[in-house]
C-alpha cells in the first residue's frame, strides 16, 4: 500500500512521499469549486503523485474565470469524482483529501492560506498561522 492513496473505483492516485504543502485554503476559487467555506488542500510534488489511469480523466480549468491558468481539475470520466488538480507546468499535483478519496487520517493542514480579512469571515483562531497567500517560505518545485 502506498503511504497516501486516493481516487475512485476507476482512477487511483498514490504517493509514498509526504505532501510538500498542506493548508486550509480560504480562496474564492476553492469555495466556488468545492462549495465548502474552507478547503483542506495538499500539494504533492508533481512526480510524487502517481495516477494509474490518466486516460480516464476529464480535464477542466480549475478556475473557470481564468481558463488559461496553470491548474486543471481532473475528474473521473466514468463517475465524475474529482481526482486531483494537475499543474500544466508539472510542478505540483493537488489533493483535496476529503473530496478525492483519501483516508480520513490524512495529516491535518498546518496553516491557513489565502485568508482575506476583507471577506468579513472571522480570522481563524485555532492557533495555526494565517496568511493572505501561501506560507511565505513555500518554494514552488521546478517544473518538469
Ligand atoms: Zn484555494
Ligand atoms: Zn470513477
Amino acid at each position: 500500500m502506498a503511504k497516501y492513496s486516493g481516487g475512485c473505483e476507476h482512477v487511483h492516485t498514490s504517493s509514498d512521499n509526504d505532501p510538500i504543502d498542506n493548508h486550509t485554503c480560504h480562496c474564492s476559487v476553492c469555495k466556488r469549486v468545492t462549495g465548502q467555506d474552507t478547503t483542506h488542500v495538499a500539494f504533492f510534488k508533481h512526480g510524487d503523485l502517481h495516477v494509474d489511469n490518466e486516460g480516464g480523466l476529464n480535464r477542466l480549468p480549475f478556475n473557470d474565470q481564468n481558463p488559461d491558468g496553470p491548474l486543471e481539475l481532473c475528474v473521473c470520466a466514468e463517475c465524475g469524482t474529482p481526482i486531483m488538480l494537475d499543474d500544466k507546468q508539472h510542478r505540483i499535483r493537488v489533493a483535496v483529501p476529503n473530496l478525492m478519496g483519501y483516508s480520513s487520517d490524512f495529516p491535518a493542514p498546518s496553516y491557513h492560506a489565502f485568508y482575506d480579512p476583507a471577506s468579513g469571515t472571522p480570522e481563524p483562531s485555532d492557533g495555526r498561522p494565517v496568511y493572505e497567500s501561501l506560507r511565505p517560505d513555500f518554494v514552488w518545485p521546478e517544473g518538469s
